[in-house]
């Protein structure tokens, strides 16, 4: 049974305008369609691309209306905009993935508990809705990590507790933060040998395009580094690959999503998190496979058939994070390894230069992991200032 396809001509609408958005506007356009972008921030990357801009709160009730008037199928570019207007949405148009499958990833408590009762490792957690539990916690020892169940990103809204002792001190920190309905995610913090991630294409008849495994290193909660493929045995990567299309499958979702996760010094796989979208450990994909996750993203979202996944070449993407967005033009070292064969550059376009701010990532492919990393190295060797 073939699917009604939105033919290209059509508006797509993307909530968040971040470089995410930005993204995926490229990749519409590119393909034919229009564009509206909905972020309230004036200043969001993704307004650049978009043929109509809508900069007003989420809540703006005429600005729901004449958004639904304008597209004819809604994605996001991050879990954190409102999964009301998504089902508001959802009564006129497809939105993909689904409010469904948005409401379920968007708090941290619910998606480890969806994920583990359709039979995916995760670690140890479970779910606080007051300060105080913090502190009678003794089900996971130590180290633990405590997360905000909604909203936090890019390692915010995060403090790991090595012994107990610092407990009392982010105890605090939640009673400072407490409003109604706060909820926190204890999980045990976990010495794991990797952190891998995988992107899934899933059409809405169910077809699945799979990813490499890649290899992230993070700083602080943000990633720094992407290697594609990721060094690990084939069975790993085949059970990577497994478990990251059960999730997928067990959500019915709909769209691109990534998958990341903890390889562990036993051999152990754990799911961390579900992203149900495009994913900054995906990037390497703009440039080094036949299609893009963002180019899937639009496929999904309007019913064209699934692209084909073909990894060109090895790839290492090394994000660009708060100040060394203006290292990469004016630092010599650095400039110099922009002219290396294999080295792309994208730039957000953000004006306000913040620590810990993503503002772009290079992409540096070679014929070898070894070489691009060798590359990527040097890259950083030439950095004026240590990582935020
Ligand atoms: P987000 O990406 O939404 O900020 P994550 O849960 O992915 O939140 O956490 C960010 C990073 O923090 C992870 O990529 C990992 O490096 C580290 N981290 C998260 N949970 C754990 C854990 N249970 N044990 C060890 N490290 C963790
Ligand atoms: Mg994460």
């Amino acid at each position: 049974m073939s699917l009604p396809v939105i033919a290209p001509g059509a508006t797509l609408g993307v909530l968040g305008g971040g470089q995410l958005g930005a993204m995926f506007a490229v990749a519409a356009r590119r393909m034919g369609y229009d564009v509206a972008v909905w972020d309230p921030d004036a200043e969001a990357p993704a307004h650049q691309f978009a043929g109509y801009s809508l900069i007003t709160p989420f809540s703006d009730v005429a600005a729901r209306k004449d958004f639904a008037q304008r597209v004819r199928a809604v994605t996001y570019e991050w879990e954190n905009v409102p999964g009301e207007l998504c089902e508001q949405l959802e009564r006129e148009m497809p939105v993909r993935p689904s409010s469904r499958v948005l409401r379920v990833i968007q708090d941290r408590i619910e998606q480890k508990t969806f994920l583990r009762a359709h039979g995916l490792a995760v670690p140890g957690f479970y779910g606080i809705s007051r300060p105080e539990e913090l502190g009678r916690q003794t089900l996971l020892g130590y180290p633990l990590i405590c997360k905000t169940a909604t909203a936090g990103y890019d390692g915010k809204g995060q403090w790991t507790i090595g012994r107990v002792e610092d407990q009392a001190a982010v105890q605090q920190d939640l009673t400072k933060a407490f409003r109604p309905g706060s909820r926190w995610i204890l999980e045990e913090y976990l010495s794991f040998e990797r952190e891998l991630s995988i992107l899934v294409a899933r059409g809405a008849d169910g077809t699945t395009r799979t990813y490499p495994v890649v290899e992230n290193i993070h700083h602080d909660g943000i990633l720094r580094q992407t290697t594609v493929p990721a060094d690990v045995p084939a069975a790993v990567a085949e059970q990577v690959a497994t478990m990251a299309r059960e999730a997928v499958q067990a959500l019915d979702g709909v769209g691109v999503f990534c998958i990341e996760l903890f390889l562990m010094g036993d051999g152990r796989l754990l799911v961390n998190e579900v992203a149900p979208r495009p994913h900054n450990s995906g990037h390497y994909s703009l440039d080094a496979c036949t299609v893009s996750q963002f180019e899937q993203q639009v496929r999904t979202l309007c019913g064209l058939p699934l692209g084909e996944v073909r990894l060109l070449s090895p790839a290492v993407m090394l994000n660009l994070i708060g100040d060394e967005v203006s290292q990469v033009t004016t630092t010599p070292g650095m400039q110099q390894l922009l002219s290396e064969p294999g080295a792309a550059l994208h730039l957000y376009g953000k004006r306000a230069i913040r620590p810990k701010r993503k503002m772009g990532h290079i992409t540096f492919l070679a014929s070898t992991c070894a070489e691009a990393l060798a590359t990527a190295r040097a890259f950083r060797s030439h950095q004026v200032l240590p990582n935020p």
